[in-house]
Formats: C-alpha cells, structure tokens, sequence
C-alpha cells in the first residue's frame, strides 16, 4: 500500500489530537495538516491557521494542497455546513451534511426522530413561551430535566432540583436568550449510569467503537461544577454485553436506518450519550462528531487503518470491521486552576517528555522551547492498562512527573469501574424484616401466638434511647410483640435482676434485651450473667459465648452476624482469605473472629493501638473495624480489592455520625464498603429481630 495519501483534520483540541496522532499510525497517511491544530498537534501535523468554521478557507486550502480526504473533529464546523460545501466542490470528506447534523443540532429533531422510530429515550415536551414551560415543568415531580434546543457548547442543559432554579433556568434560555433566541426541551429525570457509544456510521452501515465514560464534573466524587468533561475510561464493567448489543442495534442502527428513512443520511461518527436506567438502556442526547474526551480513550484501541474507514465512510463504500484492541484506557485531563470559571493562561508545564503515556493537548501553547497553558482544559494523558486498576495507576504514575503550578486534575477517574461498591446495610435489614414479618405471621397461624421481646432500658443515655426505639420500632414492623421496660437512672442492680427475674419466668417472653451500657451502681456482667440463655437475643450470656466457641448450636450475637451477613453480600468466598479483625471487644471483635474463623479464613485479630496497624490491615482480604475510634483506618491502610466494614458510629467534630474508617478514601482501594450510618446498624436490629424469632421457635418447638 502506498503511503501517498494527504489528509487535512478541521479542529484544534484534544479530539483532534487523538484523530491526527490515529492518522499518523496509518500505512496509507503520507501527510497530515491540522486547522487549525494546536501545539501538541504540530508534532504529528502541519498546523494552519484557519478557524474550523472558515468553510471558504478550509475549501480553498483543500483544493490548494490536493487533500485527499478532509476529516471533521466539531460540531460547530458540521453544523455550519463545512462538508456539504466541501462535497458539493466534489472533495472527499468525513463528518455529516448540515442536514445530518441537526440530530444533534436540533434536540426538538432528535426527539421526534426518537419517538417516530421508537428509539428508547426520556419523555419530553418542548416549549418557545416561557410560561407555558414553567406551567408544565411545575406541574410535574422534580428534578426537571431542560436542554436549550440547540447548540450550547455543553453548558445548555440544566437538572432543575427545584422550581426556583427551574424558573431561573427558563428564565436564561427563553426570556434572556443566553445562548440565543430558541426553545427549550422538558424532559423526565432518568436515573442510571451513563456511557457513551460512539460509531462509524455510513447510511445504514454502523461499525461500533468501544463503549466510554467521561466525567463532567469538576472536582473528585463527582462534585463541583459541570466541565467540558475531566476525563474517560474504556472497559466499562456495569454495562454487560446484552446491553451493548441492545444499544448498538436498538439506538446506533435504528437511528443510522431513521436517518437514511428522512432522507438526511449520517456519514460520521454518531455519538449516543446513554444511560442504563432501571427500565433499560436510554437515550440521553444524541452527538453527530466524536465525544471529547472520549475520543481520546476510544481511539488508542483501534488496531485498523482508521484512514480506512475514513474513507469509506466519506465514499459510500463497505469499509472491513474495525479491529480494537483487547485493553483498558483511562485518560485524565489536567486542566488550569479556575476552570471551568475564569483561569489563567501562560503557566509553563514542565516534565511532558519523561511521560510514558499519551498526551493529547487541548490548550496549550509554544514559546520558544517553553510549554505554556493556554485553556480551560489544558491536556489529556492517557495510558493503557490490562484492566482499569492497571491503567489507573499507571495514568496517575505517569502525571506525577507533569509539574506546572496551575493545573488540577481529578484523582478519581474510572471510580464506577473501580471504587468500592456500597454494602447497602440498610436494603438488606429491610429485606430481612420483610422477610419475617412473613414468617412472624406464619408462625402465629401455626402457634397462635407470636414471638415477643422484651426491651429494657435503664437511664436516660440518649443514644441508647435511640438504639432502644429504633429496636422496638423494628419489633413491631416486623409484628412481633414487643415490650419497653424504661427504668430510672438511679435503678438498683437489685431491681433490675428482679425485672431481668419475672421475665425470664414469663413464659410469653422469649426474648430479653437489657439496653448497654448500664449506670455505674450496676455491674453488666451479672446483668448479663442474669438473663436465662434461652432467652438471650443477645447472645451476650457466658454459656451462649461459650457455645458460640464450642461450635455448638447457640444464639449468635447480632452485630457479629449481622457483618457476616454482608460480607455473604459482596459474593466474597472467605475460604483460604485473610481476614483482620481491629477492635477485640467481648460483643464486636471477638464473635467476629469466631464467625470468620469458622467460615475458614485466616484471622488476625488486632489491637486498635498495634504499631504500625496499617502493615496488618494491608494484608486484609476482609477489614473489620469496631474500635469506636474515627480514622482509625485510613484508604492507605486498606489492600486493593478489600471488603471493608466499618462497624464504629462516633460522632465527629461536627456531630454527624461517622465510623472507624475514613470513608472517601478507603472506597478507593476497597471492592466493597459499608457506609456509616446505613451499614452495619440496621443489620444489628434486624439480627436481633432474627434472634428474637429463633428463641420462639427453640422455646415454643424444641424440635
Ligand atoms: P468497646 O468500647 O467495647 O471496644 C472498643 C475497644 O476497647 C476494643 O477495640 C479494645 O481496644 C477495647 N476493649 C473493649 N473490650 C475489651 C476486652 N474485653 N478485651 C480487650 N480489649 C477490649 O466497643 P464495641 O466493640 O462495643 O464497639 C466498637 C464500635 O462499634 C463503637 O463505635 C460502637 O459504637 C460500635 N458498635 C456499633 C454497632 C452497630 O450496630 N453498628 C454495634 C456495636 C458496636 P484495643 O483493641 O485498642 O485494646
């Protein structure tokens, strides 16, 4: 194959970057001009001074230097017409005619294609009058979804959380014109991750890239401002192969055949902004160019002649199935302190030629040998990994040679890929009480008479006020009875053992629960030592303790089961796993062992003051921590891949509750977390309830 072949790229930014540095590895591409390019760009291509919405200019330059293709990066050169022109002047170019733009130009246009052809997306009404809009979209729930109906550089859609800001937002786009005169699209509040699938599409021929997500928000965690995107991943592992294959002939086909079927063809890329909603794969908004900065991960796995399917693109002709390779890519974009608000320009950037790793820049600038800033988002460095961790840490090795005083960059790239799936405690207490609440009233059928707790609270210590209501609640949602037993502060151990006496000899009883700690004139351990076994919901009583060692049948305390319960959740088999266990208490630590020892790991059982805790932690397969002490670990303590539960409620300096772990940065090495609250707290109640019931059945059927 000759490399004679001469290509000129219309745009400047990091899309166009990963589009010329694809060109650059075909056999075919002799040539590559870039207009009007950017810094980064003049290393792989001859950069020209012409704006990408110069139709004349870029037409005259074509013809001039005998391109032999012409390919488009923005969307604003495609809607103004940049390849009908071309075509018409009987020159090869790759993006759509103004008339195929418009699906992503017009979002009233891409919403009736939607609906004529059945692609899955949101419901929707589009407004021109502005009260009218603020009628329909305060009649509705909240949030309000409003996209300005046309283009808008990324900024024209606002998630109304609330009518103030939806009347706000209407305000700007139909009363003040923000973005110019035009009308508004409401659309339903969708919920789900979102992805991008962007295709090659020729009339009906669609050839699927591999699927991408970016991240628009400024700032780690998602938070912070929306921006033009900070960066992407490939290899997205919530998106299953049914799904793909549902979105690629249910969206990219059916669109690629509505088009041909409204006579305005595609023949560019065609972007679908997805989202995977609990009623499946939707539509969010459709682009008619390449995602940026999606382009920059996608295109780095494409193992063919990308000149290839450019070309057949532009002729019509059958081009062969792109090959992609099998990896993962994660790119971050380092951008100017400030952005997306105002920021300054001129910062050198040193240290980008010991980077092992792509970069594509976005807005830089030369001065002389000097690299300087010259953007919001200033560049894009990309690496490429077998999996997510892989590239991730690969990426943010490679960053760490970048130093320039006037970029920031998000820590947290490919966190839906790879941070810590929640152990929802809270969902699974729901389901379990749910679950009894059939039970309960199966048994009361079978018995006629249901199980019972009884409930005794000594003192007025306001957490465990809560704690014993919060049990008593759960007892009677679950329909169990229940009985509060409230004594005074000043109680005498004597009148508590003669409570603790009569219950256990009333045979309606079949659960006591004496509420911790106690006031100091009373000793726990007889307390404890009081209550019959048989009735010890608890678990707390020696012999119970003592069976739980033996292996005998018992009952289990509830906090320690209730953790073994969610470990189960996150699928985890503990055969052979290592198991650390912070906090040795008699109720937590302990039973926790056990349990664990029983399910065949290997457990270490630690003292919260070990030296150098974080050397034990960082052998953890699963991390226990009940301490009661906040930060006790830290995500530098946690192993990559760990199932973490945090079992402490403390209060931290503002009051909120918190726990033993710190939370954002140990979700992102854990696999699993349980948050505080709404982890291991509910679980306990709803163990407890489970107990209450096993202590029924053991008493009312000893069989
Ligand atoms: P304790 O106060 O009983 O124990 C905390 C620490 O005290 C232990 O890690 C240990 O420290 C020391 N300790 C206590 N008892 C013993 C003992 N018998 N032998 C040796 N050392 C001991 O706390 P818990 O285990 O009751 O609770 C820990 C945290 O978990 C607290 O924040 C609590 O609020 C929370 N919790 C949460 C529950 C829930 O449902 N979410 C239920 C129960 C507790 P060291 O290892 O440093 O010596």
């Amino acid at each position: 194959m000759a490399k004679d072949k001469k290509v000129l790229v219309v745009g400047g930014g990091g899309r166009c970057h990963a589009i010329v540095d694809a060109l650059s590895r075909s056999p075919q591409v002799a040539k590559i001009w870039c207009a009007p390019g950017n810094a980064g760009i003049a290393a792989q291509a001859e950069c020209v001074p012409l704006k990408d919405t110069d139709v004349q200019g870029l037409l005259s330059f074509a013809q001039k230097e005998g391109i032999d293709l012409t390919v488009v990066g923005p969307e604003a050169a495609l809607s103004v017409g940049v390849v009908d022109a071309f075509r018409a002047a009987g020159l090869k170019i790759f993006g759509h005619t103004q008339a195929a733009t418009r699906i992503e130009s017009s979002k009233e246009f891409a919403k009736i294609l939607m609906d004529k052809y059945d692609i899955p997306t949101a419901g929707y009404r589009s407004f021109d009058d502005f009260q009218a809009a603020l009628d329909y979209v305060n009649a509705r729930p909240f949030p309000a979804v409003l996209k300005y109906d046309g283009l808008a550089a990324g900024k024209g859609v606002v998630i109304a959380a609330d009518a103030a800001e939806a009347e706000a937002a209407l305000r700007s786009m139909l009363l003040d014109e923000a973005f110019g005169k035009g009308r508004v699209v409401v659309e339903d509040f969708l919920t789900g991750p979102e992805f991008s699938f962007m295709a090659f599409v020729d009339g009906e021929r669609v050839y699927p890239m591999p699927l991408s997500q970016d991240h628009k928000r400024a700032f780690d965690g998602d938070k912070g401002p929306n921006t033009g995107g900070m960066g992407a991943y490939t290899g997205l592992p919530f998106i299953m192969e049914e799904d793909r294959a549902f979105a690629q002939k249910a969206i990219l086909e059916a669109t690629a055949k509505a088009m041909v079927a409204e006579g305005c063809p595609l023949s560019g890329v065609l972007y679908g902004g997805l989202m995977k909603t609990p009623d499946g794969i939707k539509v969010i908004e459709f682009n008619a160019r390449f995602g940026d900065p999606e382009t920059e991960v996608v295109l780095p796995l494409l193992e063919s002649d990308i000149y290839d399917i450019f070309e057949a693109v532009a002729t019509g002709r059958k081009a062969s199935e792109p090959v992609w390779r099998n990896a993962v890519t994660l790119g971050v974009v380092l951008a100017s302190k400030g952005y997306p608000g105002s920021y300054e320009k001129g910062a050198e950037i040193l240290g980008t030629e010991q980077v092992d790793a792509k970069i594509y820049h976005m807005g830089t600038k030369r001065d002389g040998d000097r690299l300087l800033t010259n953007g919001g988002r200033v560049m894009m460095v990309v690496a490429e990994g077998k999996n997510a961790r892989a590239a991730r840490e690969k990426v943010y090795a490679e960053i760490a040679k970048i130093h320039c005083d006037n970029l920031f960059h998000r820590r947290d790239i490919a966190h839906w890929a790879l941070d810590g799936k929640i152990l929802d405690g809270k969902a699974l207490a729901a389901s379990i009480k749910d679950e009894l609440r059939d039970r309960v009233g199966k048994l009361e059928v079978k018995y006629g008479r249901k199980p019972s707790l009884a409930v005794i609270i000594v003192g007025n210590n306001p957490a465990s006020q809560v704690y014993v209501r919060n049990k008593v609640k759960s007892a009677i949602y679950v329909g169990m009875n229940s009985r509060l037993i409230t004594m005074a502060e000043d109680t005498s151990e004597e009148a508590l053992l003669k409570m603790i006496d009569s219950l256990n000899r009333d045979p309606e009883v079949d659960g006591i629960l004496v509420q911790l700690p106690l006031p100091k004139q009373i000793d726990e351990a007889r307390v404890i030592d009081a209550i019959a076994q048989e009735k010890d919901v608890d678990g707390f009583h020696p012999l119970n303790v003592a069976d739980l060692w033996l292996g005998r049948k018992c009952t289990v305390p509830c906090t320690p089961k209730g953790i073994v319960r969610l470990i189960d959740e996150s699928g985890l088999d503990l055969t052979g796993k290592t198991a650390v266990v912070v906090g040795r208490s008699n109720i937590v630590g302990k039973p926790v062992a056990k349990l664990l020892l029983d399910r065949n790991a290997t457990v270490i059982v630690a003292h919260s003051r070990t030296k150098d805790l974080k050397r034990i932690t960082l052998q953890a397969d699963v991390l226990v921590v009940a301490v009661g002490k906040v930060n006790v670990v830290t995500g530098d303590m946690v192993k990559p891949g760990a199932v973490v539960i945090d079992v402490g409620m403390n209060r931290d300096a503002e009051g909120k509750l918190c726990g033993d772990v710190d939370y954002v940065t140990a979700r992102l090495n854990a696999s699993w977390i349980t948050p505080v609250p709404g982890g291991v707290g509910p679980m306990t109640i709803a163990m407890l309830m489970e107990n209450t019931v096993e202590c029924f059945l053991a008493r009312i059927d000893p069989q």
